[in-house]
């Protein structure tokens, strides 16, 4: 079934600047779309449509379920709080029972691999565990479409990897569908079982093809 079904979207902001001219986009359940092309042809603005937080001038943008994950290339996570802390934190402003968002914030850890850091703050983390905690923290929330905006695009290329391994790991083990930002055509295709290519101000999209997924 489909999760997301973007009709002929136009986004025009406030200011003028066109950014979304015609965008016809759907991602089903099972599937994993990346979207690729250059600086400022709009990828970002359509995840924010897809999120909710912007929304769209013309078309229509359909998303048929409220569970979404969405993360971003800045972890974002509070430096005060605990790597437990951090990851509790959307299932605490979904005003969750304590026991609950502490069961699923330690099972959110163990799918990322940080059982042991519990405690530990974000400034005694990599970049890459840093990039594991926010994802475990949109995890709690037993997401059923998972937006990325380019999440690994300042990490180095071997931490890169081996998040690009968890996160297909992931992706077969939780069954959310996923909606993949990068610059990067190898990313795309290693990750996806759709590849998008936008391009242009407005952005539009030009290209559209299958990957051939290797399920394990
Ligand atoms: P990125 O490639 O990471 O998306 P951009 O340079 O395209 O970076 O945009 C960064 C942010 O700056 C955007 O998400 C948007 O909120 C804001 N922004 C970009 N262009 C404009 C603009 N012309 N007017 C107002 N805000 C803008
Ligand atoms: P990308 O993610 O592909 O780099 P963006 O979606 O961030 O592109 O931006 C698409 C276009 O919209 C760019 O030209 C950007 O400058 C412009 N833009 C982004 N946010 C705003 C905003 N809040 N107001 C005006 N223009 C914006």
């Amino acid at each position: 079934s489909t999760l997301l079904d973007f009709r002929d979207v136009d986004l025009v902001f406030p200011d003028g600047t066109a950014a979304l001219d015609g965008v016809d986009l759907t991602v089903d359940r099972g599937e994993f779309v990346s979207i690729v092309g250059p600086s400022g042809c709009g990828k970002s603005t359509l995840l924010r449509i897809a999120s909710g937080l912007e929304s769209a001038s013309g078309g229509a943008a359909d998303v048929s379920t409220s569970r979404i994950g969405y993360v971003f290339q800045d972890a974002t996570l509070l430096p005060w709080r605990s790597v437990q802390g951090n990851v509790e934190l959307l299932a605490e402003l979904n005003r969750a029972a304590k026991v609950d968002r502490t069961a699923k914030a330690a099972a959110a850890i163990g799918l990322v691999g940080l059982n042991g850091f519990e405690k530990h703050l974000p400034k005694q983390l990599s970049g890459g565990m840093k990039m594991r905690v926010s994802l475990a923290r949109s995890l709690t929330l037993d997401p059923e479409l998972f937006l990325f905006d380019e999440p690994f695009g300042a990490l180095d290329e071997i931490t890169r990897e081996r998040l690009n391994d968890e996160l297909l790991r992931l992706f077969t083990e939780q069954r959310f569908a996923g909606l993949f930002v990068t610059h990067s055509v190898s990313e795309a295709v290693y990750l996806s079982t759709k590849v998008v290519v936008m391009s242009g101000r407005p952005g539009s999209i030009v290209a559209r093809f299958d990957v051939p997924f290797p399920m394990p």
